[in-house]
């Protein structure tokens, strides 16, 4: 059986948890704030906090910008349920709205969306392909929505705007407008769960990059703060002679990253352009160029003028089929010795968000993305004979099922 979505664990990446392990520091340090700067350094934004996932990253932003009950935060029906998720833990609204045909968050909808109590815009990077920034960042700083924005934090009143929060948990490397992810707006996070594309294990980071005036070291520094605890000395710095004594200054969270995860994220981050993304732009282009050959076959955008992917996964759709038979064909794909998936099923079709009153005939094209998709897998150790394999049981599968 081909496998998903393995990690790529080498003799590398073992050698660099073995030597944290023998260290003697394995919680939060050394190799987290350097994780944490070479991260920096990589997407070009201000400051990035390291955390233990890219849920708590986003809660963390949230929270930090004010958002509470009363409040309604924007977020695409087409992703995962953390988006959304964390916005019901501040006790926010969740404001679902439609996807383009690209698999991007609709601007129109975001706009038709937007009320006098919207804080925060979630676009999602889906499969890496990166949102339309410019156009939403033009949308929140038009003068009748800004004037719309009731800001009830300091943070909110320094801002004046509708924060726009990045979800990137699969975009790491990608590119829009020569700007990389974690540098396309305000605040962005990423995932280093173990199947995106960076690991480390589980993990996350917040990259800063708010305007004028806003003193981004200084947010990092509250983040920090809220991410362990509300308390105002770290393990490390609390480690050092003579430094025993710390406050608390609110009862904050439980998000740090540990140096074991950063030990890592490190050797990822270094290989990540020159290896992992090589690799993973090899496997897009066999895909797409095999199955462009076929009528059915609907390949996803990937790269633009402006925008590249980071090759997340591979978001191919089949013409003309309704969900029923996409399921079949998915069957018959598994039946091959072949492991597909489906990123993913859209969120007013779950339980909890179904019982909320979301209703999934609201976002038509979500639905039919989400209807004709079957995701492919991209790994690094996806061999060219193994995206052979993959494209024969796909081939045959949907054949078999369409003809
Ligand atoms: C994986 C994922 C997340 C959550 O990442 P964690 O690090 O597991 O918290 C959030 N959003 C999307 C779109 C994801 O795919």
């Amino acid at each position: 059986m081909i496998p998903f979505s393995p990690p790529r664990i080498d003799q590398k990446i073992i050698d660099a948890v073995n030597e944290t392990l023998r260290s003697g520091w394995i919680t939060t340090g050394p190799k987290t704030k350097l994780f944490e700067k070479n991260l920096t350094e990589f997407a070009g934004n201000r400051a990035t906090l390291c955390v233990n996932s890219a849920t708590a990253g986003l809660e963390l932003m949230l929270r930090w910008f004010g958002v509470k009950e009363g409040d309604e935060v924007i977020v695409p029906a087409y992703t995962y349920a953390a988006t959304a998720n964390v916005v019901e833990h501040c006790g926010a609204k969740v404001v679902f709205v439609d996807s383009d045909e690209d698999f991007t968050v609709s601007v129109k909808a975001i706009e038709s969306a937007i009320t006098k109590r919207t804080k925060v815009i979630i676009p999602v990077d889906i499969a890496g392909y990166p949102c339309d920034y410019k156009a939403i960042l033009d949308l929140v700083s038009r003068p009748e929505i800004k004037n719309m924005f009731g800001a009830v934090s300091a943070e909110q009143e320094m801002l004046g705007h509708i924060l726009i929060l990045s979800d990137a948990a699969h975009s790491v490397g990608a590119w829009y407008d020569g700007k990389r992810a974690g540098n396309l707006c305000e605040a962005t996070v990423f995932s280093f769960h173990a199947v995106k594309n960076l690991t480390t294990a589980e993990g996350g980071a917040v990259c800063l990059n708010l305007p004028e005036p806003f003193d981004n070291l200084k947010v990092y520094q509250e983040l920090n703060i809220k991410s362990l605890h509300g308390q105002t000395k770290d393990a490390l710095a609390k480690n050092q002679a003579g430094s025993w004594r710390y406050d608390i200054i609110e009862p904050g969270y439980k998000y740090n990253m540990t140096d074991i995860q950063a030990a890592m994220g490190l050797v990822e981050l270094e290989r990540y352009d020159n290896d992992m993304m090589v690799r993973r732009k090899q496997i897009f282009d066999a895909y797409a160029k095999a199955l462009s050959a076929y009528e059915w076959a609907q390949v996803p955008v990937y790269e633009t003028s402006d925008r590249k992917s980071s090759y997340h996964v591979f978001l191919l759709r089949v013409k003309g089929i309704t969900e029923e038979q996409r399921d079949a064909i998915i069957r018959e794909i598994f039946s091959r010795e072949v492991s597909v998936n489906v990123h993913f099923v859209p969120l007013p079709m779950m339980t909890y968000y179904k019982n909320c009153g979301y209703n999934m005939a609201d976002y038509p094209v979500a639905y039919d993305n989400y209807s004709r998709v079957i995701t492919l897998p991209v790994y690094y150790d996806l061999t060219d004979e193994m995206v052979q394999t993959v494209m024969e049981a796909v081939v045959k599968s949907v054949g078999k099922i369409i003809s």
